[in-house]
């Protein structure tokens, strides 16, 4: 399950301004939709309607057919994770950061989600190894670093929904390659909404829709969209 659908939504974040001017939107469970368009279009807005941060002022979100302002705050949130394109972290341990929101997940959990997102990787280099680091406050963390803290905290949840909102966009080019194929990696299985800045993040997407101005402007394929310019 995790069929996200928009039916005509409508949004402003005041009354005399729209700014999403009826947004229809199919996104079958387990595909990947990939938004792209430029800045202040509305992407972010539309992940932020999805996560109920606000409710539309027109039109309907459902998932799996049941409209999102029915089911509970927390019971929506459980089954969506999102990776912002800046992670704010917790002044604490990377295992604390990693499983904020999980109370109850074990050390087991925390360092496995740790491998998933390749951060065994950089904490391996140092001499005493992966699990002391995980404990270590006050870490100095590169933009990478923090992003691959954000998506094994989005492993540990283990949502069916993802969004992805430009969460490489800040990266340089060889750290976003790395990151993107983690990130692929995870959105199989999921309904994956990706919010994206580089047409090259986004070649395995579903189906690529181009927002302009609060509305779609264009729907298609990475193929169908590049023949067409
Ligand atoms: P995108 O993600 O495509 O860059 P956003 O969804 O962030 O676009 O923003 C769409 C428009 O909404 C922009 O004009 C932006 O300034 C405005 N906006 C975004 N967040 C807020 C907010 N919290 N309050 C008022 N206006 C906002
Ligand atoms: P992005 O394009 O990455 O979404 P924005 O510049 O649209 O970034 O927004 C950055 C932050 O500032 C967001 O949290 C958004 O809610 C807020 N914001 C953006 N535009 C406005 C605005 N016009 N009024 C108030 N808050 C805004």
């Amino acid at each position: 399950d995790g069929h996200v659908r928009f039916e005509n939504v409508r949004f402003g974040y005041d009354a005399d301004r729209a700014i999403l001017k009826g947004i229809d939107l199919d996104v079958p469970a387990g595909s990947t939709l990939a938004v792209v368009g430029p800045s202040g279009a509305g992407k972010s807005t539309l992940a932020r309607l999805l996560f109920r941060f606000y409710d539309p002022t027109g039109g309907r979100i459902t998932i799996d057919g049941q409209g999102i302002a029915q089911v509970t705050q927390q019971s929506l949130r459980a089954g969506i994770g999102i990776v912002p394109q800046d992670t704010v972290l917790f002044n604490d341990t990377i295992g604390y950061n990693i499983a904020y929101g999980r109370a109850d997940a074990t050390d087991a959990e925390v360092q496995a989600a740790a491998r998933g997102a390749a951060i065994a990787g950089f904490i391996d280099q140092l001499p005493d190894g992966y699990a002391t680091r995980v404990g270590e406050r006050g870490l100095k963390l590169s933009g990478g670093e923090k992003q691959r803290v954000a998506i094994a905290r989005t492993l540990l949840k283990d949502p069916p929904i993802l969004i992805l909102d430009e969460a490489t966009s800040a990266l340089d080019s060889r750290t976003e390659a790395e990151i993107q194929t983690t990130l692929q990696a995870i959105e199989r299985g999921r309904t994956t909404i990706v919010i994206a800045h580089r047409l090259s993040t986004i070649v395995h997407a579903d189906q690529i829709v181009v927002l302009d101005a609060g509305r779609v402007a264009e729907r298609g394929t990475h193929a169908g969209l590049l023949a067409k310019g």
